[in-house]
C-alpha cells in the first residue's frame, strides 16, 4: 500500500515537472522579443526646437503665385532632407513636456504643423508621413469639416488612424483676440465637442487663426483644458517660453532647400 502511495506521488511529481517543463517553454515562446524598435537617443535640445507651419501643399488654383502654398516637389524633397539626416519629428505633447519640464526628447527634433485642413494634407501630406514613420500635427477649423468644403469628418478620422494628430484650430476659423467673451468660449467649446464627439479626444493643443492671441483669449483656452497654443510669430520654440503663444517656423514656397535646412538647424535664418 505504502509503495503505491509513494508510486503515485512519484507519478504526480513527474506530470507536475513536465507541465512546468511546458510551460517553461511556453513562456519562453512567448517572451522572445518581437523585431525591438531602434533605440532613439534623447537630449534636452539646448537651443530649442523649430516648430514648421504649413499651409496648402500642391498648387493654389485662385492665387498660383500665392507663396504660403508649398509644391509638392518642394515638400517632399524637405521630408526627405529631414529622414536623410535623422530629424525625429515629435509630438505635441513631446514638445510641451520639454517647453513646460524640460524633459528630453528625441535628437535633432523637429515639429510638424499644417494648418486650415486643407485636402492634399489628406492627398499628399498622410502618404509621406506613413513612409516616413513621421509624427505630425493638423490643426482643424471643425466648422469647415461639418461643411466638408475642406477635409470631411471620413478623412480626418483616417488621419488620426494613419498616426496623425488631430487639433483644434478653433470652430469658424475667425480671430479669437477679437471675439466678446460669449462668442470665445462658444468657439472654443463647439470645436473642443466636436474633436470629442467624431475623433473621441480631449483636445489640449490649439492654433490661433490668422496668428491672433491676446491674454483673454489665453486665458479662455486654459479653462478649457488647452496647454501648448500656436502662434504665427516666427522663432523657435524653448523651455520656459509661454506655452499659450508658441513660435513657428513658416514654410513656404520661398523656402527652397537650402534655406529650409537653415530653418531646422539655426533660429538666425535668412528671411525669405
Ligand atoms: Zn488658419
Amino acid at each position: 500500500m505504502r509503495i503505491w502511495k509513494l508510486a503515485c506521488m512519484a507519478l504526480v511529481c513527474c506530470a507536475l515537472l513536465a507541465g512546468c517543463g511546458t510551460e517553461t517553454k511556453q513562456e519562453t515562446a512567448s517572451a522572445t522579443p518581437k523585431q525591438a524598435a531602434p533605440q532613439v537617443e534623447m537630449a534636452v535640445p539646448k537651443k530649442g526646437i523649430p516648430v514648421l507651419m504649413y499651409h496648402m501643399i500642391g498648387v493654389d488654383k485662385n492665387d498660383p503665385n500665392n507663396p504660403a502654398v508649398v509644391t509638392e516637389a518642394h515638400f517632399k524633397e524637405q521630408m526627405k532632407f529631414l529622414k536623410d539626416n535623422d530629424f525625429h519629428p515629435i509630438t505635441l505633447q513631446q514638445l510641451y513636456e520639454y517647453m513646460v519640464h524640460n524633459q528630453a526628447v528625441p535628437v535633432r527634433p523637429v515639429v510638424l504643423t499644417f494648418d486650415d485642413g486643407y485636402p492634399d494634407t489628406y492627398s499628399i501630406v498622410m502618404p509621406v508621413m506613413k513612409e516616413y514613420g513621421f509624427k505630425c500635427t493638423v490643426f482643424i477649423p471643425t466648422y469647415d469639416a461639418d461643411q466638408g468644403t475642406r477635409l470631411n469628418w471620413k478623412q480626418i478620422e483616417e488621419m488620426q488612424a494613419a498616426g496623425m494628430d488631430i487639433a483644434s484650430h478653433s470652430y469658424h476659423h475667425e480671430r479669437v483676440n477679437q471675439m466678446g467673451g460669449n462668442t470665445l468660449s462658444s468657439e472654443l467649446q463647439k470645436s473642443q465637442d466636436e474633436l470629442k464627439q467624431h475623433l473621441g479626444i480631449t483636445n489640449e493643443f490649439f492654433c490661433y487663426p490668422y496668428g491672433g492671441d491676446n491674454a483673454a483669449a489665453e486665458a479662455a483656452l486654459k479653462k478649457f483644458g488647452i496647454k501648448l497654443a500656436f502662434t504665427m510669430d516666427p522663432g523657435w520654440a524653448h523651455y520656459g517660453d509661454n506655452p499659450y503663444a508658441v513660435q513657428r517656423i513658416w514654410i513656404g514656397n520661398p523656402v527652397d532647400i537650402g534655406n529650409f535646412k537653415q530653418r531646422v538647424t539655426t533660429e538666425q535664418y535668412e528671411q525669405r
